[in-house]
């Protein structure tokens, strides 16, 4: 069924009952405190209260344990399909060619997994035909679906485990949807990811009048998010509805900028399970990208996560 091939995120967790632990007045399942240790797991929340507007108001989703996960026979890389393939898609201007090369840095350390950037697939008329664009609100927009059937699929690199087209342009996955942030197929390894609208800057952004740097760090850490949201799907993770996560599902930007750029404990295992990677080699590694590109709320959390390693197990 197309509803389990594609999952979409217009930019979106399951308690496991059973014996808890009460650390710092939060409480954990089992599950998770004989894996990590409690400073690492008080450093994440349980889901915020849902709101009407929300993605969960709006879709009934049942979240994925880790145990769901397995069950899933989930798409992994291999030991020949062990790199990460990104294709800008669409004209790019100076700004956006400079995201594209950010966004594939922090895939690199974020998923520590080589990362090949092909050429820029431009002048989307002569590729994308008319009936997968349209005009919304007057705003072109491409269809997801031709994106990833048509232009990713029929390319895909042998030796990728994840490709993924990231776009300046709105894309829409169906006439009934006003606009997707992105989409990905959890089985067939690839994914769209658009900054169309995380370069727009709206309600809590123009009364707290951002200045041009902060916009553009805005900006790049939204794409940042998107982009490894999808590529979590690619990993056959679905939504989570257990924490506050990088893949909870979000059906707006305000949304969207609410979830955090990590994973939560629940998803991570499922990461470090399809990576074979460890959790303190990635925020080793995410501390030095958030530094470099100063990154200060994000570097600050890479650097409590780590020192929660110190004190407890690994
Ligand atoms: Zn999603
Ligand atoms: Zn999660």
């Amino acid at each position: 069924m197309i509803i389990f091939r594609f999952l979409k995120c217009s930019l979106v967790f399951v308690f496991v009952l059973g014996s808890c632990v009460n650390t710092k007045n939060k409480t954990y399942p089992e599950s998770l405190t004989t894996k990590f240790p409690y400073q690492y797991l008080s450093l994440h929340t349980r889901m915020d209260e849902i709101k009407s507007t929300d993605w969960l108001a709006r879709h009934s989703e049942q979240g994925q344990t880790f145990e769901e996960y397995l069950q899933e026979n989930p798409t992994l890389p291999t030991h020949k399909r062990n790199k990460i393939y990104l294709l800008p898609l669409g004209n790019l201007t100076q700004f956006d060619s400079q995201l594209v090369q950010i966004t594939a840095e922090y895939l690199s350390v974020f998923f520590q997994s080589e990362i090949k950037t092909q050429i820029p697939l431009q002048n989307l008329k002569d590729t994308i035909p008319k009936n997968a664009q349209r005009i919304h609100h007057h705003q072109n927009q491409l269809h997801t679906k031709f994106i990833l059937s048509h232009i990713l699929e029929p390319h895909l690199p042998t030796d990728s485990w994840a490709y993924i087209a990231l776009t300046p342009e709105d894309l829409y996955p169906a006439l009934s949807w006003g606009f997707v942030f992105g989409e990905a197929t959890l089985h067939n390894r690839v994914a769209v990811s658009s900054f169309h609208r995380h370069k727009k800057y709206v309600g809590n952004d123009v009364k707290n009048e951002l200045s041009a740097s902060e916009k553009t760090q805005k900006t790049r850490l939204r794409t940042l998010k998107t982009t490894t949201h999808e590529i979590g799907h690619i990993l056959s993770m679905r939504h989570c509805t257990e924490f506050n996560c990088l893949m909870n599902g979000s059906n707006n930007q305000k949304e969207a900028d609410s979830r955090p750029f990590f994973m939560c404990p629940v998803c991570v295992q499922k990461l470090n399970y399809g990576l074979k990677t460890n959790l303190k080699t990635r925020y080793e590694g995410l501390l030095i990208f958030f530094k470099k590109y100063h990154f200060k709320a994000e570097a600050k959390f890479c650097k409590k996560v780590l020192k929660s390693f110190k004190k407890g197990q690994t």
